[in-house]
């Protein structure tokens, strides 16, 4: 296990959706690396802050525009020639 493995399953790590054995090996090596328990640290608590706030409702302009956006995009896929 090294620091590269540690962030390409640092997402599964906190998910918990590691097999036992892994995550053994993840938490034996932060254990010995302190810039890899930073990171876990930080992105936890980043995950916590992002999953306790309210979603922000998109203001009624940015939907309209989103809504137009939406409507030219699939006006001009429907007037495109079939292939
Ligand atoms: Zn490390």
């Amino acid at each position: 296990m090294n620091c590269k493995n540690i962030i390409k399953e640092l997402s599964n790590y906190l998910e918990d959706a590691l097999d036992q054995p892994l995550k053994s090996s993840i938490e034996h090596h932060l254990e010995g690396c302190e810039d890899c328990r930073i990171v876990v640290d930080t992105t936890k608590h980043t995950v916590q802050i992002f999953c306790n706030s309210e979603p922000a409702p998109l203001p009624e302009e940015t939907r309209a525009r989103l809504r137009d956006a939406l409507f030219k995009h699939l006006s001009h896929i429907r007037s495109q020639p079939k292939a």
